[in-house]
């Protein structure tokens, strides 16, 4: 990459730490639609900086009635090269060292909600073109960031820009993690229900998990019974050396069943609490629905029991996750949540688990097909060009579980602007980013786009 641009960028330390911080202070999380702002007053606010600035650097610039905004470096051709992320932010939630909406610097170091996931990472995107612009660097196709509002939540905003803009065909999303992320699994989600037996031990309350895609960290259920239930529950959590407490009550028996929470997409490492507490209830002496759904899920997250065990090269193995296990009105209802490799025949999996569920009814919610975009591709070849000249890593293309605005283009990827190195602070409490590894990434995409938009 010209000697021009990497000095730019180095120059830009301090402008980028301080347009960082202003963004950073715009508690940018969905909120009620108001007039000319659909996700909410603070989402429209980030909007409109993040407009103002991108005019600023002299970018063209188009409103899409507060949905999403694109900014234009054009080139000799209207081909655009798209870069696609995202201003709204997660709510800070809690165990903060810090206020999450202060943008706190120590040294390299600046703190907040958004720093990492993903105003950073998309201030990488626009101080990348304004080097390119700056360096006088001639394009033949033009770039252009795509920003939009409703990442967190319904993708409305990347609906709206598609019905109202030409949606470039080509490119990638600072919205993930470095190398490069070429394959997104097929989702299949599922509600099941069934009615609980009249026999063996007796559920009188359960009511674990609000979504499908998370793995739960702890599940409570109240039992029929006494301390002989407690004692049981004690001998059961020995044996499996697993954290479930008993307490005794009027009522009847209050168990705990102490999980590792996570995203269900990824479920190494973690423990669904829901899945515990289906073994133990099993243990204890429940019949029908619980029984079928502890032998058919329990805490397996392969989908092997429920016929679905799938694994393929490019997109490795199948996940599962019941994320919601409600017993209402003597009724069950749990959702199975399925990661799907690309190559997998999705009514093939559903067909499978509903044949290893009997007694339930299913209720089909998502068959997602998945978004692939080929290795030898010249987008990948380009990009993972990119990050090995400005990291001196050689890469590979990965995959993942969980979806990115990447699938939005008929040809995108995830590309950064998390390294394989980083801690991964997306989503919680104490996100920061380092304003150095910033400019690197601001490297990387500056070298992918003159690759794919320079003559
Ligand atoms: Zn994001």
């Amino acid at each position: 990459m010209d000697k021009k641009l990497y000095d730019l960028i180095d120059s830009y330390y301090e402008d980028f730490a301080a347009k960082l911080t202003r963004w950073i202070q715009v508690p940018s999380v969905k909120d009620e639609p108001a007039p000319g702002a659909p996700f909410g007053v603070e989402c429209r606010r980030m909007y409109d900086m993040a407009l103002e600035d991108c005019k600023a650097e002299g970018f063209v610039v188009r409103d899409f009635d507060g949905y999403a905004l694109d900014a234009t470096l054009p080139g000799e051709s209207d081909e655009a090269i798209a870069v696609l992320g995202h201003l709204d932010v997660v709510p800070a939630g809690d165990a903060w060292p810090c206020d999450p909406f202060a943008a706190v610097r120590e040294g390299d170091k600046i703190y907040g909600r958004g720093t990492s996931d993903d105003k950073g990472p998309m201030l990488c995107a626009l101080y990348a073109m304004r080097a390119i612009k700056e360096a006088g660097v001639p394009l033949k196709k033009s770039i252009r960031m795509i920003l939009g509002c409703d990442e967190e939540s319904g993708w409305e905003d990347m609906d709206y820009y598609a019905r109202h803009a030409d949606m470039p065909e080509v490119g990638f999303s600072p919205d993930a993690s470095f190398p490069l992320i070429n394959t997104e699994k097929a989702m299949l989600h599922l509600i099941m229900t069934a009615p609980v037996a009249e026999d063996g031990l007796q559920v009188k309350q359960l009511f674990t998990g609000e979504r499908m895609n998370v793995i739960p960290g702890e599940s409570k259920a109240l039992l029929a019974g006494g301390q002989e239930i407690a004692d049981a529950v004690a001998a059961y959590a020995e044996k499996t050396g697993l954290p479930y407490t008993a307490e005794v009550t009027t009522d009847g028996v209050w168990v705990t069943a102490d999980g590792i929470p996570g995203h269900s997409a990824y479920p190494e490492g973690r423990r669904n609490a829901i899945g515990m507490m289906l073994y133990l209830l099993k243990a204890l002496g429940v019949k029908g629905a619980f029984a079928t759904l502890a032998d058919a899920v329990g805490m397996a997250h392969d989908g092997a029991n429920l016929g679905c065990a799938y694994s393929d090269d490019v997109s490795g193995a199948l996940t599962c996750n019941m994320g919601i296990l409600h017993l209402v009105d003597g009724t069950i209802t749990c959702t199975l949540d399925m990661r799907v490799p690309i190559t997998a025949d999705l009514d093939v999996l559903e067909k499978n688990a509903l044949a290893a569920l009997p007694g339930f009814t299913a209720t089909l919610i998502e068959k997602k097909a998945p978004h692939h975009v080929p290795a030898e591709s010249e987008l990948v070849t380009a990009l993972l060009a990119a990050y090995t000249e400005e990291t001196g890593t050689p890469a590979q293309p990965q995959y993942t579980g969980g979806g990115t605005y990447a699938k939005v283009l008929r040809q995108g990827v995830a590309f950064g602007a998390s390294f394989p190195d980083d801690e991964d602070l997306a989503h919680q409490a104490g996100e920061y980013v380092l304003i150095s590894k910033m400019l690197l990434a601001t490297k990387i995409y500056a070298n992918a786009l003159v690759r794919l938009a320079a003559k």
